[in-house]
């Protein structure tokens, strides 16, 4: 009885969960110069669209406009002579197959696996108690709490060392997800390495020789508020939940615009945005915890990836488009971390490009999490962008197909090792000069 009551309500509340969403359309926009892509800029900021794929000459964009907005946003893409194609006519259609197929993975799922399974999107309290679990069971892995989030939640990260991070000539390698919310399949990746590193290892050298730090969910809050209740006028779907000003409205901060590297001069100030930089540089304790963690290993550090989706990318900075004095190294490591994550790719995703932000994608950012990272030096640091997970038919974007949540992992953490094992490479030649 209980128990027929609890599947009703488990129905139903997923059945309402994208209510928000009805009548949602998603539009695949080609910019064709500079000019446009200032004007699909203004539109998309006056009308608090939320745009699903960054839009540059040569890169189609997408965008999701609420049913009540879209003359208004056809009638501008007219008028700005910007092609348009509708590529969903009501998301909601879609999040709500994403939650069916999600729910029968779940039914499914192997109980028995020692790691965290790969068919779902764990939640923040699974990874958490997951993470324990590890720092239980593996001598060499220990769970650390970076600070508390705005609304208090722990932002956990591991530590994986064969001497309990006492080397002090140990290369560290960072790896990070979930910095930007809504980015759910860049989770499985970070889960993946922890499983190759801690319960199915094939390489010790990576394990011994290297001192290992992975942050799963960078941004708790934002990323709990993604699975309970999505409403993009509201709801900033990348950002962390700040009380901006006003914050009801518009909450939250893009916090990959907020760490302490050009901050400012290529981000938004306007809280209702995407992009919102906050108050100040490491104005949010979420990019406080980040930058604590890697003060404690600075110079040690070598490799540092913040895994984001989508676009299958792997950029280097900076995000201004001035090239680091290692420009040349990270573009090669950058190669072959590609070229092993291509080797094992589905054949239906593009091949990863590798380079400089703006030279990939024109797109200038600044605050980033990995331009930080590389101001400090003659050390690798990227940002990944995983591939879009259903670029088929018409859904695409941000939405997870549970089929690929295993390959995200898997073909991720061919990359990661490429960058690892360069570390150490280049650490052997070192030594035997
Ligand atoms: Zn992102």
């Amino acid at each position: 009885m209980y128990k027929l009551f609890f599947f009703f309500l488990t129905v139903s509340s997923v059945l309402a969960k994208h209510e928000d969403f009805f009548g949602h359309t998603l539009y695949e926009v080609k910019v064709l110069n500079d000019n446009q892509h200032r004007y699909l800029d203004e539109v998309v900021e006056r009308f608090f669209l939320d745009k699903w794929h960054a839009t540059y000459t040569g890169q189609d964009g997408l965008i999701l406009v609420p049913g009540d907005i879209k003359e208004d946003f056809q009638r501008e893409m007219i008028h700005a002579g910007i092609p348009y194609e509708i590529k969903s006519n009501n998301i909601k259609e879609q999040l709500d197959l994403e939650d069916e197929l999600m729910a029968a993975a779940s039914a499914k799922m192997n109980r028995s696996t020692p790691g965290l399974s790969f068919d779902v999107i764990h939640r923040y309290e699974v990874v958490n108690n997951y993470l324990q679990r590890l720092a239980n069971s593996y001598a060499n892995v220990r769970v650390e709490s970076a600070g508390k989030s705005v609304e208090g939640r722990d932002i956990r990260y591991l530590r994986i060392s064969s001497d309990n991070f006492q080397s002090r000539t140990k290369p560290v390698v960072f790896l990070m997800s979930l910095l930007h919310a809504r980015e759910w399949v860049t989770l499985p990746a970070s889960l993946y390495a922890i499983e190759k590193l801690v319960i199915d290892v094939r390489d010790r050298t990576l394990v011994n020789n290297i001192d290992w730090i992975i942050m799963p969910i960078a941004n708790p809050d934002g990323y709990e508020f993604t699975h309970t209740n999505v409403n993009p006028h509201v709801a900033a779907p990348g950002k962390n939940r700040a009380r901006n000003a006003g914050w009801s409205m518009c909450p939250g901060v893009d916090l990959n615009r907020n760490f302490d590297h050009n901050w400012g001069t290529a981000s938004s100030a306007s809280p209702c945005t995407e992009t919102f930089h906050g108050t100040g540089p490491f104005s949010e304790p979420e990019t406080q915890a980040v930058r604590n963690v890697l003060n404690q290993v600075r110079n040690r550090l070598e490799l540092f990836i913040d895994i984001h989706s989508f676009g299958s990318m792997i950029l280097y900075g900076f995000g201004n488009r001035q090239l680091p004095p290692n420009a040349l190294t990270l573009n090669m490591v950058g190669v072959r971390m590609a070229q092993r994550i291509d080797a094992v790719k589905w054949s239906n995703k593009r091949n990863y490009r590798v380079g400089n932000i703006v030279d990939v994608i024109n797109y200038r950012a600044s605050g980033g999490s990995s331009d930080y990272v590389q101001s400090f030096g003659n050390l690798l640091s990227f940002t990944y962008e995983l591939p879009a997970y259903r670029n088929v038919a018409n859904i695409n974007g941000f939405l997870v197909d549970p089929a690929f949540i295993y390959q995200a992992g898997m073909e991720t953490w061919e990359g990661i090792q490429a960058g690892a094992r360069y570390v150490l490479e280049r650490r052997r030649m070192a030594e035997a000069k």
